[in-house]
């Protein structure tokens, strides 16, 4: 005799007040509650850490909030792609138990002045280039874990120094909450998959992969070649590649994203690339030893 197996089904929560309610059957039986934050337009690689929590919990809610106090430019806010029925759909093939879609009101009944102590790496690299954004990016970091209590919260490497600051942040409120991060999914020919990539044209699809190229040459030479020579080398392909605008490409030490030289001999060094292609800010790092 065959037996249907029945989905659960993933369900669409806009309230927090509700999204607790949901949870509190799985709490009281002691079940794991992983939490997957996400700003949406999904893809392969939201989809990864949707599959690294199912492995690691028992339920799991995805979060999709396009945050605005994370952005610096208005314009970068204002175009973020937001196609949630593609979302919903992404989700529930992934078996996702429930997304949390709250809105901005939700989140932000009154303006908040949120301001902590994130450490020194919060004004490098992103930082630099973008004041204010892990503030903005650990509030409501904070605010999901409040609303879901997650035993568990899953990230990209892709956004490596977001991972250190919501390290920062977990310890300077001390939450009981196990971060996880997870690997950069990557397109075939290595562009790191992001939302943003779909504003590039055709010609900048092409012109973005000297980021992952950039990143593969420090890889494949390192240990073997200078870091001030590897350094040198994989700027001048970015800056020849026409169309793209280099903002910082770096090696540097893990966990305090300060540059590192031949001297330090340190190990757990990332180099981390940061460029306009056209318009479009794009992001991406490798690990390197
Ligand atoms: P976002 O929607 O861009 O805020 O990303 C939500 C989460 O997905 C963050 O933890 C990102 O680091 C992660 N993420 C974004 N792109 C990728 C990728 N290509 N591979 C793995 N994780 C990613």
């Amino acid at each position: 005799m065959d037996f249907e197996i029945l989905q659960p089904g993933l369900e669409v929560i806009n309230h927090i007040a509700a999204l607790k309610v949901s949870l509190r059957s799985a709490r009281l039986a002691q079940q794991k509650i992983a939490l997957v934050p996400t700003m949406g337009a999904l893809h392969s690689g939201h989809v990864s850490l949707v599959k690294k929590a199912q492995e690691l919990a028992d339920i799991v809610v995805c979060s999709i909030f396009v945050n605005p106090t994370q952005f610096t430019d208005p314009k970068d806010l204002e175009k973020y792609p937001r196609p949630l029925e593609h979302d919903i759909r992404m989700l529930e093939h992934a078996g996702c138990d429930f997304v949390f879609m709250p809105s901005v009101t939700e989140m932000y009944p009154e303006p908040e002045n949120w301001h902590i102590d994130l450490g020194p790496a919060e004004f490098l690299l992103e930082g630099e280039f973008r004041k204010g954004h892990y503030q903005g990016v650990t509030q409501i970091v904070k605010k999901l874990f409040d609303a879901v209590n997650p035993d568990l919260a899953f990230f990209g490497q892709k956004d490596y120094q977001q991972v250190l600051m919501i390290k920062n942040m977990v310890n300077y409120f001390h939450l009981p909450v196990e971060l996880v991060s997870c690997p950069i999914i990557r397109e075939e020919d290595g562009l790191a998959m992001s939302s943003r990539n779909i504003h590039l044209t055709g010609e900048e699809r092409i012109q973005a992969l000297v980021l992952s190229r950039s990143l593969y040459y420090i890889r494949d030479h390192f240990g073997e070649t200078k870091i001030a020579e590897l350094l040198e080398n994989a700027r001048k392909l970015v800056r020849g590649t026409p169309g793209v605008e280099l903002d910082y490409l770096t090696i540097a030490d893990g966990d305090t994203l300060l540059p590192v030289d031949e001297e330090s001999g340190k190990s757990g060094l990332v180099a981390l690339i940061a460029a306009k292609v056209g318009e479009t800010r794009l992001i991406d790092n490798i690990i390197l030893n």
